[in-house]
């Protein structure tokens, strides 16, 4: 461990909170250098949608370079990329009656926005972008003046504009439609709000606290941009690739995004890759505006490909995600009942769920005692304050039950010290005082 504090830059953060070595991984279940087991809630920010090394895509890959496929080929027409977009196109955009043009990024989804919010203004000739309380869509500049958390804003050192926020659904409280302000601030010439290129919005919001959008929410919010031609951009980074249930988390919702960016689960296997999907009359590009070195990772098309194909070719994974994200609403709820004095909510939907321990510093605690029994799990929200489930959806019934056991015992645990050790500020001692 001592190279790591000794060379490695103090930026490192998921390091910490998970203070071991790993080397080898599979399904859902990392493995330490001493062996022991690690049961994975957090797949990689949701980038381990299918699991660690999935067997399907690993021998796909191992095939493609033991031929010596491309590994890199800049921008250019490679074999791995047309199978790639050929399977894309009859697996999920054609069957979803989705019309989009396909860009592809740098392999992060920082990049994917970058792209996205370029485009938005330059094909409106708007210089703003109506971003939501609470949003995050990554830290290059352009992005993270889109993301809400100051820990990651207070980084930039420069001022970020061209970016106003609006609140997300649910942030003024029930009964409060924010897509009815948003209506009022872009009909009114003096709100002090420039007329917008487009707002970027998550249908579920990952890193913000597992905020869940309603379906009215999100169909209301398209009609406004409408109304106004306002682009609407769905950032699917974390939501999308089956997190939700459906491939794209706004299907259910019955909208048509002008753009979509995707990342994280995409290549299906942890290798990095981005795109950007546009409406055909909006890719006014002109050729290398946008590019970068990494654009089209070619062994990232090799596993993606497979993960459609195995997938998404009908119905059956969706159902699956559908069948255990309602175990983990079940359980989630009945922690929310059980624990918490009636403070805690469940929150999220399909397997893109958590629950919401008030403080930051008890849904902390839960997450280290979780670690202790062999379970990887992160927080996400302001305050750190919500338990949030990543696991890969590929998970056994079996293992998913015994994250969720584990979950509970950490939730009782921190529970019981809490009471018996009332901290300053936490919210057992506000709720006694
Ligand atoms: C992770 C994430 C990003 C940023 O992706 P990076 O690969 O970390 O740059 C953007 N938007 C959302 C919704 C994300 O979850």
């Amino acid at each position: 461990m001592k190279i790591f504090e000794e060379l490695e830059s103090e930026v490192r953060s998921y390091a910490r909170s998970f203070p071991r070595v790993f080397n080898r991984a599979c399904g859902e279940y990392l493995y330490d250098t001493d062996g022991t087991e690690y049961l994975d809630f957090l797949a990689g920010a949701g980038t381990l949608n299918y699991g660690h090394n999935n067997p399907l895509f690993k021998h796909a890959l191992l095939e493609y370079i033991e031929a010596d496929g491309i590994t890199h080929g800049l921008d250019l027409h490679t074999l791995a990329k047309q199978h790639f977009l050929e399977t894309l196109n009859a697996k999920i955009l054609i069957p979803r009656g989705l019309d989009y043009q396909v860009q592809f990024t740098g392999p992060t989804g920082t990049n994917a926005v970058e792209a996205a919010l370029k485009l938005a203004r330059n094909v409106t000739g708007r210089h703003n972008i109506i971003s939501f309380t609470n949003g995050f869509h990554g830290v290059s500049l352009g992005a993270l003046a889109a993301t809400g958390n100051s820990h990651h804003r207070g980084a930039a050192g420069i001022a970020l504009g061209g970016v106003s926020r609006m609140p997300y659904d649910g942030y003024l409280g029930d009964g409060f439609d924010t897509t009815a302000y948003l209506d009022k601030v872009l009909s009114d010439a003096s709100s002090g709000i420039d007329k917008p290129a487009a707002v970027i919005v998550e249908t579920v919001q990952g890193e913000g606290g597992i905020n869940a959008a309603s379906f009215e929410w999100l169909r209301s919010l398209q009609e406004v941009c409408r109304r106004h031609e306002v682009l609407m951009i769905v950032d699917d980074i974390q939501a999308g690739c089956g997190r939700t249930g459906s491939f794209f988390s706004f299907e259910p919702v019955g909208i048509q995004p002008d753009i979509v960016t995707l990342s994280k689960s995409l290549s299906g296997y942890g290798l990095p890759m981005a795109l950007v999907f546009m409406k055909p009359e909006l890719d006014q590009w002109k050729p290398g505006e946008h590019n970068g070195t990494f654009r089209g990772n070619n062994m990232a098309f090799i596993t993606a490909t497979a993960a459609i194909n195995h997938y998404w070719s009908d119905d059956a994974f969706a159902r699956d995600v559908a069948h255990k994200g309602n175990i983990i609403s079940e359980r989630l709820n009945r922690f929310a009942e059980d624990y918490g004095d009636g403070s805690f909510n469940a929150r999220g939907r399909g397997m893109f769920q958590g629950i919401n321990c008030v403080s930051g510093e008890l849904a902390s605690d839960i997450s280290l005692r979780a670690f202790k029994k062999g379970l990887m799990i992160e927080t996400s929200g302001a305050e750190d304050q919500v338990i949030k489930l990543l696991c890969p959806l590929t998970i056994s019934e079996e293992a998913l039950n015994k994250g969720l056991d584990k979950i509970e015992e950490s939730i009782s645990e921190s529970c019981d010290h809490f009471r018996r050790i009332p901290r300053e500020k936490n919210f057992f001692q506000q709720e006694l005082a």
